[in-house]
């Protein structure tokens, strides 16, 4: 059997233990599973009270079942739900009691979402959508993925589709009907006018979207610096502060220290790169390698000095600001810049807090401008914005090449409407739909 027409099973809620577990299954055996195991049919979409057995009639666990029929359900296929006591126990006996079913199996990761996404449930924008909803640490993130969910992308790029095949219908018809070739100027006219009017529009979404998929990976700032500046001082600062999700997950000292900070809905990486430095001990070089390398990728380096400052070498891109630590001692040193030095943007003292809220207030304002708009947009990953800038692309060119020959520009209208089809999931291969839904967590 396909392991597309078998029945899949997965803990739909978080990690064991906890209160309550959600275990669904969903597929052709959903039914005779809830039935068996629930020892009666529940009424559709009725939370149900029963006692769960297995197949060896000893009792599992005291549940709560659902029934949904397909195809009105999550699936589109037979959906069960059993919710359970949350104790590791109680679901191993529970799984041990599904695998037990012929042509029932635990999930892949995503494949709930994915057999929706087969059933016409959702477009391919919705079931990104989603996966990044259930990921969303901050409100824009979250606010982003819900746009996304409720199709408001996959709708625009459904009518945009539409009209570009009926546009190219337009000029086709004319190839069609014509005798000597020359398509006449009345059919091609308005054609052309509605392709210009369409491209102009879905640029300007482009536009106004700012780089709003960025909101999904956040930004990374890296504190870097030479030893004992204060970058873990700093760091632990900002784990301190209500501004922090995540706490810091210290390694040793060698490692990267990260944390999570939630900037006005905005989400920050800060990065500890403590221990950039030359040194001939192996193991520490792996981790200064490991250092180096996300202090590169990062979006903004904060070069944290504690005299007047010198910002060292560094590789990465990223704009550079320099923080001068511990300016409670200042009274106590000379204030004198030494030579090669750059002014400071910015005076702290991670120990005791001074000067943090200026610059947690700059890195808020750097993120709005990073983030390019404030409400979260329409496109909500790079591959939604690549597929969406290859259909101006072609929409421009079948502008453009109109004039030697009308088939050339409705070949051009095809690949605009393809590349609206791949974002929509229409038109795609089996692969990529692979990579998107493997990313997925596992019972989506
Ligand atoms: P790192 O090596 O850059 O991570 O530096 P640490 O955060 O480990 O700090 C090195 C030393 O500087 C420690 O003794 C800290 O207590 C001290 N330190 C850090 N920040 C400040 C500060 O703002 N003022 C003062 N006076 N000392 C600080
Ligand atoms: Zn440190």
């Amino acid at each position: 059997m396909h392991p597309r027409d078998q029945t899949i099973f997965a803990l739909s809620s978080g990690r064991p233990p906890s209160a309550i577990a959600i275990v669904r299954v969903s597929g052709p055996m959903a039914e005779t599973v809830v039935s068996r195991l629930a020892g009666r049919m529940p009424v559709p979409r009725m939370a149900t009270r029963a006692l769960l057995h297995g197949q060896d009639q000893r009792p599992i666990d005291d549940a709560v079942v659902l029934w949904f029929p397909g195809p009105a359900s999550a699936t589109g296929e037979g959906v069960a739900e059993f919710h359970v006591h949350g104790g590791r126990a109680v679901l191993a006996a529970l799984f041990n009691a599904l695998a037990a079913f012929e042509n029932v199996r635990a999930a892949e990761p995503g494949e709930f979402t994915r057999r929706a996404f087969e059933n016409g449930k959702l477009d391919l924008t919705e079931a990104e959508g989603l996966d990044d909803l259930i990921h969303a640490d901050t409100e824009r993130q979250r606010r982003q993925a819900l746009r996304q969910l409720k199709g408001l992308l996959g709708d625009r790029a459904r009518d945009w589709r539409e009209r570009i095949i009926a546009a190219s219908a337009l000029i086709e018809a004319g190839i069609d009907f014509s005798d000597e070739g020359d398509v006449p100027a009345e059919l091609i006219a308005p054609a052309l006018a509605k392709v210009e009017s369409l491209r102009d529009e879905i640029r300007n979404v482009l536009a106004a979207q700012g780089q709003s998929e960025r909101l999904r990976d956040g930004l990374v700032v890296a504190i870097a610096g030479p030893p004992n500046v204060g970058k873990s001082t700093l760091i632990n600062q900002l784990a301190r502060r209500d501004v922090a999700i995540v706490s810091p997950h210290a390694g040793t000292t060698r490692d990267v220290i990260e944390v999570q900070l939630d900037l006005d809905g905005y989400p920050v990486t800060v990065i500890d790169t403590a221990g950039i430095r030359e040194t001939d001990d192996p193991v520490e070089q792996e981790g200064v390698r490991r250092a180096r390398l996300r202090a590169d990728e990062a979006d903004l380096v904060l070069w944290l000095a504690d005299g007047a400052g010198e910002v060292g070498a560094h590789d990465g891109a990223a704009p550079v600001w320099l923080v001068r630590n511990k300016i409670d001692l200042d009274a106590m040193r000379p204030n004198e810049p030494g030579e090669g030095s750059v002014r400071p943007e910015f005076g702290i003292s991670a120990a005791r807090g001074d000067g943090l809220p200026e610059l947690i207030k700059a890195l808020v304002s750097f993120a709005h401008d990073y983030f390019g708009t404030s409400e979260g947009g329409l496109i909500g990953r790079a591959r939604q914005r690549k597929l969406l800038q290859e259909t101006v692309e072609s929409l421009s060119r079948s502008l453009d090449v109109i004039e030697l020959g009308e088939e050339l520009a409705a070949e051009e209208l095809r690949r605009a409407a393809m590349s609206l089809g791949r974002l929509l999931g229409r038109v795609d291969v089996e692969d990529i739909l692979d990579v998107i839904f493997r990313e997925f967590c596992v019972g989506k």
